[in-house]
């Protein structure tokens, strides 16, 4: 936990002072970063996971973009993460993405490439 400049310098979690949407690059230096820093809850495709910030147990919506290589964080409520476990239902933020679908020309209407931007 010490050998890495991008975690937290006090030692907490990576995610506590990150906006509530955060990009961060896919590199590699972060290739694991989304299981070394956070736990896998709930898979939704290959490229969009639910998970928890093994911090501090945030939950956050995930998208990984091997196209643009990105990561995208959107962090969720108590109330949307409960709706992905108990129901199946994800927010739709990444819904207009096209690099973290399998198959972008199925997309309708925009297709974003880089979001958040
Ligand atoms: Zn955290």
């Amino acid at each position: 936990m010490i050998d890495s400049p991008r975690l937290a310098p006090s030692g907490g979690c990576i995610c506590a002072e990150w906006p509530d949407r955060k990009i961060v690059p896919l590199g590699s230096d972060t290739a694991n970063f989304d299981d070394e820093e956070f736990i896998r809850v709930r898979d939704r495709t290959p490229w969009l996971r639910l998970v928890r910030c093994r911090g501090c147990g945030t939950p956050w919506y995930l998208a990984i973009d091997t196209v643009d290589d990105d990561y995208y964080f959107r962090r969720l409520s108590a109330a949307e993460a409960a709706a992905i476990k108990q129901s199946n239902i994800w927010p739709t933020d990444y819904d207009d993405f096209a690099s973290v679908w399998p198959k972008p020309s199925d997309l309708t209407g925009v297709e974003i490439r880089h979001p958040w931007t």
